[in-house]
């Protein structure tokens, strides 16, 4: 039998900034697996060559970052109901005869929220900001959830309609009938959960929302993660939202997932925050 650990990485590029190596590296400690996880930059045009490279060296499986879950969805054999839905693959399994494409997004969050947030979900409203790759993984398992309406604002209006036209013909008419597409500017009345799903944060900037809908909101969470608050985070403050959160509980969320994937075993994912919530603070 092979004695040496189960090999995993995250592909992406870039990789370097990636947290998952500890993440996973923490999730194996604490429940006694033998694994290697480490980072695989591959060339913008070299995705496929780097994943049949990592398989034929003996690679159990990858995580999959920017702005590879396009092709990583193309590259797998068979897809999860959820990665299907999403069109996006964040998590491949190389299974003996065949391999599997998963994402993991949606259920990182989703747990997230419910669990470490202690948010219900059931008939919330939701206003969801922005329409790409994050905003695609995540609705199906809003849905899941119970979400009650599920409303996607886009800065291209355009994009968020595409969005919902193609999601909603792979779900069931009763979850269809739940989401509707919207531009940034008709985003108005109530809603219980706000979440920015746009790459705005990592320019410093928040998208262009009226702000009494974060005054309104119960909840407001940042889908990007940092040391100090986002700009979407600073205008739910000052908003007076009276719940504010960043996306690196999604993110142990969305690791624990494949985690359990490939492992067979379920990490808790509570003192795995905390300690990158500590080592996000120390920077
Ligand atoms: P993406 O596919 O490139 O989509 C970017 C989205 O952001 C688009 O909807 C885009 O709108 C919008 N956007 C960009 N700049 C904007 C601005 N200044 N104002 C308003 N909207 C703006 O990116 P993605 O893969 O969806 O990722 C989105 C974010 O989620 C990233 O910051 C990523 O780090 C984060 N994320 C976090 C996790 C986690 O586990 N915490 C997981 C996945 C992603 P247009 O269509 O108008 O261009």
């Amino acid at each position: 039998m092979d004695s040496r650990p189960a090999r995993y990485a995250v592909i992406g590029n870039p990789v370097a900034h990636s947290r998952s190596p500890a993440i996973h590296a923490m999730f194996a400690q604490q429940t006694g697996q033998q694994i290697d996880y480490g980072r695989l930059l591959a060339p913008l045009d070299g995705f496929l060559a780097a994943v049949q490279t990592f398989r034929a060296e003996g690679g159990h499986g990858l995580n999959v970052t920017v702005p590879f879950k396009a092709q990583a969805f193309d590259y797998a054999q068979r897809h999860t109901p959820r990665a299907a839905v999403a069109g996006a693959v964040n998590t491949l399994v190389f299974q003996a005869d065949e391999v599997l494409g998963d994402n993991t997004d949606g259920a990182g969050l989703v747990s997230d929220l419910q669990s470490r947030l202690g948010v219900s979900l059931h008939g919330a409203r939701v206003l969801m900001l922005g329409a790409g790759g994050a905003a695609r993984g995540v609705v199906q398992p809003l849905l899941e959830a119970g979400v009650g309406q599920l409303s996607i604002a886009n800065r291209t209006p355009a994009r968020a309609e595409v969005l919902c036209a193609e999601v909603s013909a792979r779900i069931a008419p009763e979850q269809a009938r739940r989401i509707a597409a919207i531009s940034l500017a008709q985003a108005h009345g109530r809603f219980d959960l706000i979440i920015n799903a746009t790459a705005a944060g990592l320019s410093d900037a928040a998208p262009d929302i009226r702000p009494e809908l974060l005054s309104h909101a119960a909840v407001a969470l940042d889908m990007v993660y940092a040391a100090q608050p986002t700009a979407f985070m600073r205008l739910a403050h000052s908003a007076g939202c009276p719940r504010i959160e960043d996306g690196l509980g999604m993110l142990v969320g969305q690791a624990a997932e494949s985690f359990a994937l490939w492992r067979g075993v379920r990490p808790d994912v509570a003192p795995v925050y905390a300690a990158l919530r500590d080592a996000l603070a120390a920077h």
